[in-house]
């Protein structure tokens, strides 16, 4: 399996005779849309939920060699009404499993709208935690981050033995939440130690995250940044 970075939390995974493309906002760099043209591999493309920054409806007029295989978020169908669906979809909820051939996506909890997932392929595992994170936000109430860092933990109490272990863990590291940066990556990586950590949904302000990669590499979990990841072997 193979692991490159596209922007904010979009990623692209090259697994045997497939091309996942998950939660693609924009192109950082390359077009994505022409990457997809041009490939023999069977395409699938996943969205953890309908945020504009991790769901882009333009990746339904993708033209692909295969017909593409899509897997969204149900919250996604709720929001988006018009949606052509003509049966390439599949809609999941928390706890729904996609599975066609080598692939199997597992859907699971978040602190947001929708999901994240669990990607299995080539024999490897990858965790994308869409906006599933410990918000704490400065300017929040007290109250209401205590409230949601008890909905972090419980969630991730849930999906911890299934993500336990993930060969690789894609996760938030928000420069908006300032000193509560590495809160939600330090405590699932303490809870579920993944092999590597890749940080996400950075704003473009990939330097906030070295704060994140001190509480992670303090775990024992190795931090890779996301800026310039390209074809990582996972
Ligand atoms: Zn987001």
């Amino acid at each position: 399996m193979k692991l490159s970075y596209i922007y904010h939390s979009g990623f692209l995974v090259e697994a045997d005779g497939a091309l996942i493309i998950i939660d693609y906002w924009k192109d950082g760099g390359e077009s994505v849309a022409d990457l997809v043209a041009e490939t023999d591999a069977q395409v699938y493309v996943l969205a953890s939920h309908a945020h504009a920054d991790h769901f882009n409806p333009e990746t339904l007029f993708w033209k692909s060699r295969r017909p593409i295989r899509y897997v969204f978020s149900a919250d996604i169908r709720r929001r988006n009404k018009p949606l052509r669906d003509d049966g390439r979809i599949a809609w999941l909820h928390r706890g729904e499993v996609f599975s066609d051939g080598g692939l199997v996506v597992e859907a699971h909890g978040s602190t947001d709208v929708g999901v994240s997932w669990l990607i299995g392929a080539d024999g490897r595992r990858l965790f994308h935690a869409g906006d599933f994170n410990d918000w704490q936000h400065s300017e929040a109430t007290e109250e209401d981050n205590k409230r949601m860092h008890s909905y972090f933990e419980a969630e991730l109490r849930k999906m911890s033995a299934a993500v336990s272990g993930a060969d690789v863990a894609l996760f938030p590291a928000d420069p908006h939440l300032g000193s509560h940066i590495a809160d939600g990556p330090a405590a699932f990586c303490q809870e579920a130690r993944p092999k590597v950590f890749v940080p996400m949904h950075c704003w473009e302000d990939y330097g906030a995250a070295g704060a994140v990669a001190r509480a992670v590499e303090e775990l024992g979990v190795r931090f890779v940044p996301c800026r310039g990841l390209r074809r990582m072997e996972v």
